[in-house]
């Protein structure tokens, strides 16, 4: 396996194993995208001047390179501000167009999304359920994997819509997604797929993969932030949505707004080197992954990776750790970027729901970490993670008298605490 030879160095100032969140724009992306800021500063709406005709060819020329990546036609490309709003607009504008009952009325549709999704879908299918859709929300098997089985079990003759991701954010599990699409076109309903995590790292095929409506965003496969794309499908079935804004009536009239020309560039380059380097970055990202998995789980007892053992992407790590607190452990690691298993919500540190979700307790979530690496991650720095994370629970385990009477042998599950 050779280094791609116009891979370009990149030295970030710390160890960064948090690409699951947002990734380096790629120094090739940026290069791409300057002419954009100044010479080829026009609107692409602009059909009578060079400048704009500058500016629609840089924007014509990105939605061959996304359209590439996920083997759609470049007609089927929508760009937006990224994974948020075309996951937005895809549910929403899906169950408007193809509700049952107008607004107001009960039962206008049913629709089927996971518990463990991003919030970028849950959220807008509790709207839709407040608004008078009907919304199943499958809670995942222990590994996490949703396959086609659990989704035909909680089809109906009145589901229009299923919206599951591709991949986790937080653990990385990959779902039976061709299969899941293949269902839902035997019973006629549109198939939305929230792929930010996959698209850019693992091979796309829309058509092979019977998607109807694919969302994916820039920062995630080492383009800019705000600007992402939404695959809609044009044949088999034609799928058509309502709108989220009215205004000039860009991109065919799905997502009125002056094109974010900087950024569609920015993608369409990112989308082209994924092409060219996914398969070597996911090979060496594996390898690194399940080396780093090894290492954590030789050196200590009492932890647990999270998620399927092989149906997960090549560069997400999620690992609990048992008998030490997580706002400890992630003091002790601070020189590492990462995530932690606790959300901050406005007054306190939740449990991640994705966790919850798997039946992972409150305690051990909280003392999970994700890890996530990419494209300029080396060995060196993942023996470093490795080596600080070992130490730090190691120590933390020193000071937790629930550690020693598990080593003693105790089963804790069995004790009987002395309540005051
Ligand atoms: C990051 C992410 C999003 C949100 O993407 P933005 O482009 O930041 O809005 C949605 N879904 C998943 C799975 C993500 O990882």
């Amino acid at each position: 396996m050779t280094t791609p030879s116009t891979k370009p160095a990149l030295k970030l100032d710390g160890i960064y194993m948090d690409h699951a969140a947002t990734t380096p724009c790629d120094p090739r992306v940026v290069e791409a995208m300057l002419p954009y800021f100044t010479q080829n500063f026009g609107n692409p709406g602009s059909r009578n001047h060079s400048f704009g005709w500058k500016a629609e060819a840089g924007v014509d020329k990105a939605r061959e390179q996304v359209a590439a990546l996920i083997g759609a036609d470049e007609k089927e490309i929508i760009f937006t501000s990224g994974a948020t709003e075309g996951n937005n607009l895809a549910i929403k504008g899906a169950a408007y167009m193809y509700e049952k009952a107008p607004a107001g009325s009960q039962k206008r549709g049913h629709i089927i999304t996971g518990t463990i999704e991003h919030k970028a879908v849950l959220d807008p299918c509790k709207r839709l359920q407040k608004e008078g859709f009907e919304v199943t929300f499958l809670s995942p098997p222990k590994d996490g994997v949703y396959t086609a089985e659990m989704i035909k079990a909680a089809m109906r003759e009145d589901t229009i819509l299923v919206s599951i991701m591709w991949a986790n954010n937080e653990i990385g599990t990959i779902n039976e997604i061709p299969e899941i699409g293949k269902l839902c076109h035997e019973h006629g309903a549109i198939f939305h797929v929230d792929g930010t995590q996959w698209v850019g790292k693992m091979p796309t095929n829309v058509e092979r993969d019977n998607i109807d409506l694919l969302s994916f965003s820039g920062h995630k496969l080492y383009g800019p932030k705000g600007v992402g794309a939404l695959y809609v499908r044009r044949r088999k079935p034609r799928v058509r949505l309502t709108s989220l804004f009215d205004g000039g009536g860009q991109e065919r009239g799905f997502r009125s707004g002056t094109l974010n020309v900087t950024g569609i560039v920015g993608l369409g380059k990112a989308c082209e080197i994924a092409m060219q380097e996914m398969d070597y970055d996911g090979q060496r990202l594996l390898a690194l992954r399940q080396y780093m998995e090894a290492e954590v789980t030789k050196h200590l007892d009492s932890c647990e990776v999270n998620g399927h053992a092989t149906k997960r992407l090549p560069h997400i790590a999620n690992i609990s750790f048992g008998f030490v607190e997580g706002e400890g452990l992630m003091m002790a690691i601070k020189d590492i970027a990462c995530s932690s298993g606790s959300a901050c919500t406005s007054a306190s540190l939740e449990p991640s729901y994705v966790l919850k979700g798997l039946g992972v307790g409150d305690e051990l979530a909280h003392s999970s970490l994700r890890l996530s690496m990419g494209r300029w991650t080396t060995k060196e720095e993942v023996d470093f993670a490795v080596k600080k994370i070992v130490e730090a629970v190691k120590k933390l385990r020193v000071m937790s008298p629930l550690y020693d009477m598990h080593k003693e042998g105790i089963d804790l599950s069995k004790v009987e605490w002395a309540h005051h």
